[in-house]
């Protein structure tokens, strides 16, 4: 077997899923030299230090090392230092192996061959693979604008708190909206923390900001209609999203792929005081992603079992018709993002085993 089938065989070991398609081996084609590849075949989805490798590959660490270094300037492995050694590992397909390398830039004909085959790989089969995953691997976090206190508030649930735990903050590019086009709306909002951040600010991937830069990227997403969504666990976030309904690989599988599941709602709904509403719909037709409201003789009805919980609609309502209220039945996340990777591949499997 080729050692690029191979490496697609090793990134499908990964929870995320890597399905067998000829749009993937031309995208790894893309991001590891043939040279590489044999390397990155010796790598794991845990760091693994540059000595370790260079035995096992037979080469000098030397060697290993400044090959390695240039797959992970790429944005095609991951690369850490560990009790003061360089040590590298795998990246998924998300978030890794399509964010970061399109977040990169670059060469502009390797991007655009790379656009062009994530469009056609996740179309075809990335989709139908993320949909799988059950819990969902996205959360959506509500508009802060809209957040009350008039009900409990619970704190992975407040973007800007959770990103006030982490000890570094990342800002770069959509790489949904560079490889898609199909909106204006901004692109520098893609929010990375800690190890992530470190990794991505170090590799020119992104750049460190404050948290202060951070709650305006916030601000400034929620009014171009930007959806916050982070990784599906309580604990530490590993990223927060501003997704749109046309571009984005997640929101997409609600909006485009008919899976109503494909990203975890928030505990709100949208409540409409319809005595209140003046029919202007701009709830309805600018600001809400999932299409959660419809206008009905001049009234905004919200659809309980469509609406995500996003907020917004909320700011944008000229009469202030429009307030969050808790979900019932609620599903918490799972805490950490190892109980919650868990939870996906033992209900993938089952999901396969019905299909058999
Ligand atoms: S934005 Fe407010 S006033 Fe306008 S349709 Fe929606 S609920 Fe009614
Ligand atoms: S109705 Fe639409 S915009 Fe409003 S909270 Fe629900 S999903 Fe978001």
């Amino acid at each position: 077997m080729h050692h690029y089938h191979k490496l697609q065989e090793l990134l499908n070991t990964h929870p995320v899923g890597a399905p067998k398609s000829e749009e993937f081996i031309e995208i790894l084609r893309l991001l590891f030299k043939p040279e590489e590849v044999e390397l990155a075949l010796l790598l794991d989805f845990k760091l693994k230090k540059a000595n370790e490798i260079a035995k096992q590959a037979g080469i000098s660490q030397e060697e290993v090392i400044q090959k390695l270094e240039a797959m992970a300037d790429r944005g095609a492995i991951l690369a850490k230092i560990v009790e003061g050694e360089p040590a590298y590992a795998l990246l998924p397909n998300y978030p890794g192996l399509f964010e970061y390398p399109i977040m990169k830039g670059g060469d502009s004909d390797t991007q655009a061959k790379l656009a062009k085959l994530w469009q056609a790989y996740y179309m075809k089969h990335m989709a139908a693979e993320l949909s799988l995953a059950n819990p969902p691997w996205l959360r959506v976090l509500p508009a802060e604008e809209a957040l009350t206190e008039d009900f409990e508030i619970l704190p992975f649930e407040v973007a800007s708190q959770m990103m006030a735990k982490a000890k570094k903050i990342a800002l770069g590019n959509c790489p949904c909206r560079i490889t898609e086009k199909k909106c204006q709306r901004p692109i520098d909002v893609c929010l990375s923390f800690d190890g992530a951040a470190d990794f991505m600010a170090e590799r020119g991937i992104a750049r460190e900001i404050s948290l202060d830069e951070a709650k305006e990227v916030l601000t400034r997403a929620e009014e171009s209609g930007l959806v916050h969504t982070g990784s599906n666990n309580q604990n530490n976030l590993l990223f927060i999203c501003n997704c749109c309904p046309c571009c984005c690989h997640m929101l997409r599988l609600i909006t485009e792929h008919n899976n109503p599941n494909g990203l975890a709602k928030s505990s709100y709904l949208a409540k409409i005081y319809t005595s209140e509403c003046i029919g202007c719909g701009i709830c309805a037709e600018e600001r809400c992603p999932v299409k959660a409201i419809e206008m009905k003789e001049d009234i905004a009805i919200p659809n309980n079992d469509k609406c995500i919980g996003c907020g917004l609609c909320v700011s944008k309502c000229p009469t202030n018709a429009i307030s969050l209220i808790k979900r019932n039945n609620y599903e918490f996340p799972p805490e950490t993002v190892k109980e919650l990777s868990n939870r996906v591949v033992k209900n993938k499997e089952i999901k396969r085993n019905k299909k058999k």
